[in-house]
């Protein structure tokens, strides 16, 4: 069967799941207390898709040629069972599940999901330091619980890479001390510029390191060599150590963006599509699900949905998008 290309001739290859629209932690740059409070409306239960209905969505995606599944929110930890849901998506051909988690209650599920089938499993720490870690979370968790969940995962068989978001001023002069403990442990580090996606984050330009910035600063002390992307559509621009000692990428979604090669799509926990993490509105598939359509009803929306996108907001971005009603990270999932 032929691709399914968008506008742009960007075949659909990942999706990317929010299985929740709750977090355990209160990024300062991500949930800030202030918004998302204890009265704040998350998604009732009712409206929450649930593991047959992704899996069904996920099934039409892999028709269309999706080959990487990546289950996020919130934390998709704090939905139960996750590991059933791993379990329906990796009877599917040919395909990466893997998942973006904070780690607090990955030391616990790591066996479980391993066991389930899970390919792999990204982890974010901002910062080693306990205190910046702690300030950063908002929610007192400490940096020690996380690197047990990294264990955990390395000691079930998961490879793991390791994300971290750097906002100048907050956590930026933890790069190298990141970078050093990583190092030689074969889990890949990726630092993230900090994003404009949602309109609660108070984002400025000014907050931004530069990728290029990044590389220098570890380069500087650790000499770095560019290494060929592994595929189209890769998010992470890959640096190795000149000494053999592993690799780290850089996500330049701000100051080098990759619309162009984009090839993902986005479920919410309750069921919208959004062909663009910059997205302000999102396609309902909950009705196409709940009542009645088959299969192929259902992939031909889907289809349709991928041919007419036109999305590249990071290659527009200007100041003033900044104001854009965007969704938030948190529900479209990261
Ligand atoms: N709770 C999970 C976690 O912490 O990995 C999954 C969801 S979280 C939204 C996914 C990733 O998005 C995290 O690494 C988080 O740091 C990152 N993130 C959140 N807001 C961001 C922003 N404004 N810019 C860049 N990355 C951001």
């Amino acid at each position: 069967m032929a691709a399914t290309l968008d506008r742009l001739g960007r075949p659909v290859r990942d999706l990317r799941i929010s299985v929740t629209d709750r977090c355990n932690f209160r990024c300062v740059y991500c949930m800030p207390r202030e918004v998302y409070g204890l009265d704040h409306p998350f998604l009732p239960r009712s409206e929450i898709l649930s593991f047959e209905e992704i899996a069904r969505v996920a099934r039409a995606f892999h028709g269309l040629g999706v080959r990487k599944l990546r289950l996020t929110g919130g934390e998709p930890l704090l939905r139960r069972d996750l590991e059933r849901l791993v379990a329906m998506l990796a009877e599917l051909d040919d395909v990466d599940v893997t998942l973006t988690t904070n780690g607090a209650l990955l030391a616990r599920k790591a066996r479980l999901l391993a066991d389930a089938g899970l390919s792999r499993v990204t982890v974010s720490i901002d910062s080693l330091d306990d205190g910046v870690f702690r300030a950063m979370n908002d929610v007192d968790v400490p940096v020690e619980r996380v690197l047990e969940g990294i264990d955990a995962a390395a000691a079930a068989g998961l490879p793991v890479k390791v994300n971290t978001v750097v906002k100048r001023g907050l956590n930026d002069d933890g790069i190298l001390a990141l970078a050093e403990h990583f190092r030689g442990t074969g889990h890949v580090l990726r630092f993230i510029e900090f994003m404009d996606v949602g309109h609660t984050n108070g984002w400025r330009l000014d907050d931004v390191v530069p990728a290029a910035e990044i590389v220098a600063r570890i380069d500087a002390v650790h000499p770095l060599e560019p290494v060929e992307p592994g595929y189209r559509g890769e998010t992470a621009r890959r640096w190795r150590y000149a000494d053999g000692a592993g690799e780290i990428g850089v996500i330049a979604s701000v100051t080098q963006p990759f619309c162009g090669d984009c090839t993902r799509a986005r479920l919410s926990a309750d069921g919208k599509l959004y062909t663009c993490l910059f997205a302000t509105t999102g396609r309902d598939l909950r009705p196409l699900l709940r009542e009645g359509a088959g299969d192929d009803e259902l992939l031909g929306h889907l289809a349709q949905a991928w041919r007419i996108r036109d999305d590249r907001y990071s290659e527009l971005r200007t100041s003033a998008t900044g104001e854009l009603p965007k969704v938030e990270m948190s529900y479209i999932g990261g």
